[in-house]
């Protein structure tokens, strides 16, 4: 495949608990808005999550955007990770999944299957998180689609049917200035 000439739509989750959250995730948007090999298309609602993985943590600000581009999919990680160091991101001496002023996750690279030793795609933990789902389903209205295949056995809707009561409790659609 010549990605010169073909541009591809990529999902990315961004999530943040430290600082000042919501900035953080605005700051994330508009370096992917401003991107020369980005073309955005558009972004979910965001919204306020319980932290997973270790629990003594703020809450987190999260949301799920949409895009082309004609990056490759490790060059794409690279700008994503620059994004999240341009935001103070702190990765030595934390533990796995702990507090972070920004994480970009990519979870979708048009419908590439992706296995290297920096990247799987699709990101492998999204059926199991609300905080991806639920941003991701306002995504997918917001577009004017019902659903989205996420792995080879479950949509989105199937995947937040599975969600339990508890993790559905732990999400709620965020109204910044409230
Ligand atoms: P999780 O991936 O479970 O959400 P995390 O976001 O806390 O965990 P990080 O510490 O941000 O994990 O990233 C660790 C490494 O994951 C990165 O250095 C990157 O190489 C790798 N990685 C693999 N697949 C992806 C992906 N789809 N998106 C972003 N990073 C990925
Ligand atoms: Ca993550
Ligand atoms: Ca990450």
């Amino acid at each position: 495949m010549n990605r010169q000439l073909n541009s591809v739509v990529c999902y990315v989750a961004l999530g943040s608990n430290l600082g000042v959250p919501e900035n953080h995730i605005a700051d994330g948007v508009k370096a992917l808005v401003d991107h020369s090999e980005i073309a955005f298309i558009n972004t979910s609602l965001p919204y306020q999550s319980k932290p997973h993985g270790p629990k003594n943590q703020p809450d987190y600000i999260n949301s799920v955007v949409v895009f082309k581009t004609t990056l490759a999919p490790e060059a794409l990680l690279d700008e994503l990770q620059e994004i999240e160091n341009k935001n103070g991101r702190i990765r030595e001496g934390v533990e796995r999944w702990g507090a972070r002023t920004l994480d970009l996750d990519l979870l979708f690279y048009g419908d590439e299957n992706i296995s290297t030793k920096r990247l799987t795609v699709p990101h492998p933990r999204i059926c199991q998180r609300a905080f991806v789902l639920y941003p991701l389903r306002d995504l997918v209205h917001k577009q004017g689609l019902q659903d989205l295949k996420i792995t080879e056995k479950a949509t989105l809707n199937d995947c937040i049917a599975m969600l339990s009561t508890e993790a559905k409790s732990e999400i709620k659609e965020c109204r910044i200035n409230d």
